[in-house]
């Protein structure tokens, strides 16, 4: 997972289907990788979420997951989160 995210930006559920774990269980893995690769100078990037209505980005957002909805126009065409290790 940790080369995965090394060589390019995933969402969960692309990190889902390739290593065939659940996404519940690839926010737990994000949780720990966050941790583990800072000994190693590098951490993990997330790429907020953007609200596909009106362009609204979850930027301030601390957890890994999808938010559920916009809180500006409600909309739950959400786009979701993508990591990175950098
Ligand atoms: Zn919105």
């Amino acid at each position: 997972m940790i080369l995965l995210l090394s060589e390019g930006n995933c969402t969960a559920r692309d990190l889902s289907q390739i290593l065939g774990v659940r996404e519940k269980e690839v926010y737990a893995h994000l949780v720990h990788i966050a941790r583990s690769v800072v000994p190693q100078r590098q951490r993990l990037l997330v790429i907020p979420s953007k609200c596909l209505s009106c362009e609204y980005v979850f930027d301030t957002r601390k957890r890994f997951t999808k938010p559920g909805r916009c809180p500006i126009c409600k909309s739950e065409r959400i786009q979701e989160p993508r990591y990175r290790i950098v």
